[in-house]
C-alpha cells in the first residue's frame, strides 16, 4: 500500500462518503455540515469585484493586513481579546489548515494530543501527520445534553501532553461546554503546561441568548491558547476556505512555519470580501443565528415526533438523534442505509470516536438547510416507521 501507515485510517472522510451516497441516491444531504443558502449579498459582490478587478495573484503569506486587522477587531469586540494583527493573527486555508498547521508546528513525534470524544476527524488526522499520539477524554450523557468527564480529563492530561484540542460549541454533539468544564480544562492545562488549540468555528452559532465564551478569556489561558475560527460557518461560505488562528506570537509562529509549506498562502480575492463581512455584516450573522435556532427546534421536534431520542443542541449546525426507540441499534449501518431507503443522508457519530460503545447508536443530522428542505427530509424520515 503506497499510503504511509499512519495515514491509512484516514483514507476517506465520513463526510465525503456520505455526501457521495447522497448524490448516488438523490438523497437530501443532512450529513456534511454546510448551509444551502448564501451569505451576505454585499460580501458576495465584494468577492466578484475582487476577481474582475484583478486581485488574482498571491496575497501576503500571513494573510491580507486588512483581514488580520478585521479579525483582531472582531475578537476584541466579541470577546474582549486583544491580538496584534501583525504577529498574533494568521490567515489560513480554512480552519482545517489552522488545525493541521498548529498540530504539525507544535507537536513533537511521540508527544500526546488530547482530544474530546467525540472529536472532529481532522484532529486525529493532523495528529497523525505530526507523529503525535492521540488520547481521548469523553463527553458523557447528562439527561439530553453532554458534559465533560472531568475525572478522565484529570487522568489523561499529563506532562506528556503537548496540546489539548478543545471544540466548543462542539461538533458533532451540539454541546456548549459549561463554564465549570472550561475552567477544569484551563486548570489542568496550566498545571501541566499544555497548549490549548481551541476550535471555535461555531462561535456565532450559540443559541437561546447564551454568550459564546472562549477559553482564552480565562485567567492564565490567553498565553497558552491558539484560537481558531473561520468564515465558513459564520458567513455561509464553506467553499471559500478562509480561516484564521490567533494567539501569542510564538505559538502563531509555529503554525505559520508549517502553514507556509502546506499552502504558502490562500484565498486571495476572498480575503477582502471576508474583511468586509467581519467589519460590516455582523447583523446578518445575528439574524442567521436566530434562523438557525428555529431550524434546530423544527428538526428536533420533528425527529422526536417520529420516535427518535433527541439530544439538546445548544450550538452548531448539528443535532444528534438516538434511533434505538425505532429499532435501530447501529448508527453507522442506519446511515449507510438511509440514502437509498428513505432518501436522506446523515453521519454516524461513531465516525468521531475511538471508543465506539457509548456512541455507536447515535446519528448526526445537519440542519443549516432551507425550511422546505428540512420539512421534506423529515417527511422522508417518517417513512422509517411505516
Ligand atoms: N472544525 C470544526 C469543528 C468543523 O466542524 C469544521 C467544518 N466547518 C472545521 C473545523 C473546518 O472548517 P473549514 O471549513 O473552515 O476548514
Ligand atoms: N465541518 C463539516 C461537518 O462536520 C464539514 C466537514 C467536511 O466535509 N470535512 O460536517
Amino acid at each position: 500500500m503506497p499510503t504511509v501507515s499512519r495515514l491509512t485510517p484516514y483514507a476517506t472522510t465520513i463526510f465525503a462518503e456520505m455526501s457521495q451516497l447522497a448524490v448516488t441516491h438523490g438523497a437530501i444531504n443532512l450529513g456534511q455540515g454546510f448551509p444551502d443558502t448564501d451569505g451576505p449579498a454585499s460580501m458576495l459582490a465584494a468577492a466578484c469585484s475582487q476577481i474582475t478587478g484583478g486581485n488574482n495573484q498571491y496575497p501576503p503569506g500571513p494573510g491580507v493586513p486588512l483581514l488580520r486587522q478585521a479579525v483582531a477587531d472582531h475578537q476584541s469586540r466579541c470577546h474582549g481579546l486583544d491580538y496584534d494583527p501583525d504577529t498574533e493573527v494568521l490567515i489560513t486555508v480554512g480552519a482545517t489548515e489552522a488545525i493541521a498547521g498548529s498540530l504539525v508546528g507544535l507537536v513533537e513525534p511521540g508527544a500526546e494530543v488530547v482530544v474530546i470524544e467525540p472529536y472532529y476527524d481532522a484532529y486525529a488526522a493532523a495528529t497523525a501527520m505530526a507523529g503525535g499520539v492521540r488520547r481521548t477524554v469523553p463527553l458523557v450523557a447528562d439527561g439530553d445534553t453532554f458534559t465533560l468527564d472531568r475525572d478522565a480529563l484529570a487522568a489523561t492530561v499529563s506532562d506528556r501532553t503537548a496540546v489539548l484540542v478543545l471544540n466548543s460549541p462542539h461538533n458533532p454533539t451540539g454541546t456548549v461546554l459549561s463554564a465549570d468544564d472550561l475552567q477544569a480544562i484551563a486548570s489542568v492545562c496550566i498545571a501541566h503546561d499544555v497548549i490549548v488549540l481551541s476550535d471555535e468555528v461555531y462561535e456565532h452559532q450559540v443559541f437561546d441568548g447564551r454568550p459564546h465564551r472562549s477559553i482564552a478569556t480565562l485567567p492564565g489561558m490567553r498565553e497558552r491558547t491558539l484560537r481558531i475560527s473561520s468564515a465558513a460557518k459564520t458567513f455561509n461560505v464553506t467553499g471559500w476556505k478562509v480561516g484564521w488562528v490567533s494567539g501569542p506570537a510564538e505559538l502563531v509562529a509555529a503554525t505559520r512555519t508549517a502553514k507556509q509549506f502546506m499552502s504558502f498562502v490562500g484565498s486571495g480575492p476572498f480575503q477582502p470580501a471576508v474583511t468586509h463581512a467581519l467589519n460590516t455584516q455582523m447583523p446578518w450573522v445575528h439574524q442567521a443565528r436566530e434562523d438557525l435556532a428555529r431550524k434546530r427546534d423544527l428538526i428536533s421536534e420533528a425527529l422526536r415526533n417520529i420516535g427518535f431520542g433527541v439530544h439538546h443542541t445548544a450550538g452548531t449546525f448539528f443535532v444528534c438523534a438516538d434511533p434505538r426507540p425505532l429499532g435501530y441499534r447501529d448508527g453507522e449501518q442506519l446511515c449507510r442505509d438511509l440514502p437509498q431507503r428513505v432518501g436522506v443522508a446523515a453521519v454516524p457519530v461513531s465516525a468521531f470516536v475511538d471508543n465506539a460503545e457509548p456512541w455507536s447508536h447515535l446519528v448526526r443530522f445537519a440542519f443549516a438547510k432551507r425550511d422546505e428542505v428540512l420539512t421534506e427530509a423529515v417527511a422522508r424520515l417518517q417513512t422509517l416507521t411505516d
